[in-house]
């Protein structure tokens, strides 16, 4: 898995929009580094870019992208001031779930994100929960994905009361 070394979140950015180590280029459009304050000190961690982020090659800017967007505000914490990525750095076609050979191949940008980020607290948004390196010293959150909260009224709300936890947390 030590494939690269790499000395700035810039660099990951060059890295990925110039990235074919995985099938996943060839059907997309853009690579989504990631996105946010290099000293953040919270990370939101999904496990892959839909369309609008192919399009756009920004994380979480589709429904629901705005959806967490939004919800974040109104418990006070700020998109602006998290760091926001995603395990995969490309769409897959049809949207489908990343598989395994790719996930292995893109992690190293991951690993190397937290490392140069090094958050106090991530946040992993669904599926992405299981994927994700746990680190010591960081504080691992798993949410339900925003794309389910928004849909469904009793996971909205309990989507809800876990981010209101982290604000708290946040806070501390
Ligand atoms: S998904 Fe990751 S490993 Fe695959 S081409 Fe994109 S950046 Fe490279």
């Amino acid at each position: 898995m030590i494939w690269l070394v790499i000395v700035s979140l810039e660099e990951i950015i060059l890295q990925v929009q110039g990235c074919k180590k995985c099938r996943l280029w060839q059907t997309s459009i853009h690579g989504v580094p990631g996105e946010g304050p290099a000293d953040a000190n919270v990370m939101f961690i999904g496990q892959n870019p839909g369309a609008e982020e192919d399009k756009t090659g920004r994380p979480f800017v589709g429904r629901a992208g705005k959806f967490l967007t939004k919800t974040l505000a109104e418990f006070g914490i700020k998109r602006e001031e998290v760091y926001i990525t995603n395990i995969v750095k490309h769409t897959s076609p049809e949207n489908r779930k990343p598989y395994p050979d790719e996930v292995a191949i893109c992690l190293p940008y991951l690993i190397q994100q937290i490392s140069l980020i090094k958050p106090k607290i991530i946040v992993l948004l669904g599926a992405s929960a299981k994927e994700t390196p746990h680190i010591e010293g960081i504080t691992y959150f798993e949410v339900i994905h925003p794309s389910a909260a928004m849909r469904f009224t009793k996971m909205r709300e309990k989507f809800q009361t876990q981010i209101a936890e982290i604000a708290k947390q946040i806070q501390q």
